[in-house]
């Protein structure tokens, strides 16, 4: 599998959001927390998922980059919220009363459960490529910037162009 590569201004960018966020909790609840660690991992259609013992946000690097900003906005405050309610009332239904007053009263941001995104350049469907070293897998997005001649890609193993394989070569 290759892994996506996270711009670091939107790297930044996610943590200003968790910081901002963290910030109206510690005021809120005169107690501090410590940040949790974001990882970029997650995998399929999931926007993020929120890993209370380890006190780890997982986000989706292709939904984010994709998504930019709007993802940061949704998904940032709908992860932390969810350790913040584990920190403050333990176990209780993940997106229950708890956790639409952490997300309303103490965060500021609205109690959507769901993200809306554009999921189908996660959804499975993928494109063959070759480079010199590997077969890679490009999304339906990626797919069509490189057919409409908006993008290339390189390997970051061997720093080969990356071709895409017609099904007579594949
Ligand atoms: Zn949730
Ligand atoms: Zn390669």
């Amino acid at each position: 599998m290759n892994r996506v590569r996270i711009p670091i201004a939107l790297q930044q960018a996610v943590m200003r959001c968790l910081r901002d966020k963290l910030h109206l909790a510690h005021q809120h609840f005169t107690a501090r927390f410590p940040e949790p660690k974001i990882v970029y991992q997650q995998r399929g259609t999931s926007a993020g998922t929120a890993w209370l013992h380890h006190w780890e946000i997982r986000l989706n690097p292709v939904l984010l980059i994709e998504n930019q900003q709007s993802f940061i906005d949704q998904v940032v405050p709908h992860e932390l919220a969810h350790l913040l309610v584990f920190h403050q009332f333990g176990r209780v239904p993940p997106h229950g009363k708890e956790w639409r007053w952490v997300m309303e009263s103490v965060l500021q941001v609205s109690a959507n459960r769901t993200h809306q995104f554009e999921v189908s350049s996660v959804q499975s469907k993928t494109f063959p490529y070759r480079c010199a070293c590997q077969q890679h897998h490009l999304t339906v997005r990626r797919h069509n910037r490189v057919l409409r001649g908006e993008s290339e890609y390189r390997c970051r193993q061997c720093g080969e162009m990356l071709r895409f394989l017609t099904n007579d070569n594949n």
